[in-house]
């Protein structure tokens, strides 16, 4: 292998490790915006329960949200070790910005 395909292959990994990140970093965005929501959930709620109507609806909904983007967040594997992103053990922590396993950030994106 010549220099310069050594230095593609690289960048190429490089490239794939990026938008990795990237599509993990939104999945925590997405749960990010389930916790920035919460009040308003809180609200709408209260408004529903204030006026008589049924708030079953919007709250299975709340929580189907919050358990799809809750999941799919805790799927999400590092492009560099293979782990789960954002678990160790049994939890799930939003709130890190680099790997639970070998510290890979995505921070710098
Ligand atoms: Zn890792």
């Amino acid at each position: 292998m010549s220099d310069h395909e050594k230095m593609s292959a690289k960048t190429h990994k490089e490239e794939v490790q990026h938008n990795l990140l990237l599509s993990i970093r939104a999945a925590r965005n997405r749960l990010f915006v389930c916790f920035w929501t919460f009040p308003v959930y809180v609200y709408a709620v209260t408004q529903l329960l204030n006026s008589g109507s049924s708030s079953t609806v919007i709250m299975y909904s709340y929580m189907l949200l919050y358990a799809f983007f809750g999941i799919s967040a805790s799927v999400k594997r590092c492009p560099e070790c293979h782990e789960q992103f954002f678990v160790k053990r049994f939890f799930l922590n939003p709130f890190r910005s680099q790997c639970a396993h070998c510290g890979l950030s995505f921070k710098h994106l």
